[in-house]
This record gives structure tokens, sequence and C-alpha cells, in this order.
């Protein structure tokens, strides 16, 4: 069944829902998240070709936060998140976008590697974008649900299924929009608010998936100033450190222009940057 919160909360809704994307700590989160190495789950001698965070359904989903570090190496993901009350933003001409070009163009131009959590909804919305960075060798694609619900009930108000069948639904028919734009595919998913329980897991274990928390909350929904959101990453980040930020247009309309000083500042603590299977392989 799926539940909704009434027409007053929903109103509320838009910064609940990015400020939950950022949440260091999900309730139910962390014990999972400290209790899977990265490859817990795998079978000794996987496929060569098996695709990343690709897992074996018969075992629990893994969860992971960050990578070993051992090459020195950073992962950059970029949650897009999308739901059908933004979305009528965009129709209404409310918002102009939740893309931000800014931020993909600096990416690009920068050669760096990034990884991308999608939902189905961006992907649609953003066919364009989606290709373009498909097309990048340096970039991955990963999956955020189809419209950004949450998997358990009590997530920062957002709206929520809590039917084992529906959110199995809702993550495989997200990868179905993604495998359609090709490029570096993976079976890596994030939950909405990084909000997780046994029950959400169990219900995503046929799939064959990796869940990915991340160790570094930039904080930047809706910040300010880009500021707090370089001295947040800085003050974290370490080789293998999985960053956990935004293009979400007005949504976190700072990150672009705070991504350069962490870029510049990690690399002149030698770090480097690579897609989240790098990392989570260093
Ligand atoms: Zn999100």
């Amino acid at each position: 069944m799926r539940r909704r919160r009434t027409l007053g909360m929903a109103a509320a809704l838009p910064a609940a829902m990015l400020a939950a994307c950022s949440e260091p700590s999900a309730p139910g989160g962390s014990e999972e998240a400290s209790s899977a190495p990265p490859d817990e789950g795998q079978s000794p001698s996987p496929e060569p070709e098996a695709v990343p965070g690709a897992s074996d359904p018969s075992r629990p989903t893994p969860v992971v936060d960050r990578g070993p570090g051992g090459s020195g190496r950073v992962a950059l993901t970029f949650d897009a998140d999308l739901t059908e009350y933004m979305r009528a933003q965009l129709e209404s001409g409310e918002v102009d976008t939740y893309h931000n070009e800014e931020l993909l163009s600096y990416l690009e131009s920068e050669d760096l590697a990034a990884t991308f959590f999608m939902t189905g909804m961006w992907m649609r919305q953003y066919p364009d974008e989606t290709s373009r960075i498909a097309a990048n060798p340096r970039f991955e694609l990963a999956n955020h649900t189809f419209e950004h619900e949450a998997f358990t009930s009590d997530c920062y108000g957002l709206d929520y299924e809590d039917e084992p069948e529906a959110m199995r639904e809702d993550v495989e028919s997200t990868f179905d929009v993604m495998e359609e734009f090709g490029g570096n595919q993976t079976r890596y998913f994030r939950f909405p608010g990084l909000c997780h329980d046994e029950a959400a897991l169990q219900a995503l274990q046929p799939l064959g998936l990796t869940v990915v928390d991340g160790d570094v909350v930039s904080g930047d929904p809706f910040a300010e100033a880009a500021q707090p959101i370089v001295d947040a990453v800085l003050s974290r980040a370490e080789a293998g450190s999985v960053v956990i930020m935004h293009i979400g247009g007005p949504n976190a309309p700072q990150t672009h222009l705070a991504l350069p000083s962490i870029v510049d500042e990690l690399r002149n603590r030698g770090l480097g940057f690579g897609t989240l299977s790098e990392v989570l392989a260093d």
C-alpha cells in the first residue's frame, strides 16, 4: 500500500525531502552500514564482466559507506532527485529546472570521475543530460528510486512505500530506465534520506544490488552559501570517502560554487577522484 501524507504535510515536503538526502545517519542505517564490507554477499569468483555493485540475491543485501582508501581516491556522488510534486512545479513554471548545468559542465571540464544516483523521474525529465552523463567514460550511473519515496515509515516526512513488492518494482523500474541510456551501468542503489531498515533491505535482496550510503555528508541541500559545504566536506573527506552531494537546481543551489574549492584542496592533499566502483575496490 502506498501511503500519502496530508495535503498540509505535502506542502512542506520539498525542504524535508532534500534535507533528508544528506542526513548523516538515518533510522536503522548505521548498524547495517557498519556490518557489511563492500564485497560481502558476492561469490568468491565473480563473473569478470559483472556489473559493479551486483550482489548475490541469495545473500543479504550489502550496505557500504565508503571504500578502503588504498589508492588515495575519493568518490564524488550526486543525487538527482525528482518527485511528482517537483515535476508539477516545473510544469507550472514555478521552478525553471532541477538540473544544475554549471555543476555538470564543471565535472566535464575537469574530467572528474563522478557517480550519479538518479531517480527514474529525473532521467525521464532530463534525457539529454542523462545521455551526456552516460556518454562520459568517467561517470557511473546508479539508482535513487523512481520518484524519491522513502522505504521506511519515518524518513523526514517523505512519502513512503511499505509493501516489499512495491519497493522492488520501484527500484527495478528505475534500473530499467537507467539501462536505456547505456554507459557505465551499475547495481548501486541509494535510499532517499538514506533511510533503510531490515525490511527494506530484505525487500530489495532479490534485485542483487549494493546499497551505498556514504561517509561524507556535504549538507548542500538548500545551502545559502558555498563555504559551509566546502568546510563540511574538507573536514571529513579522506582516501576512500564517498561524498554525498546533489545535482538539484534550486534545491542545491550552491553545490557548483563549492565544488571547485573542494576539488582543489583535496588535490592539494594528494588525493584523487574515482568512480564509485573504483573507490570501493581500491
Ligand atoms: Zn535524494
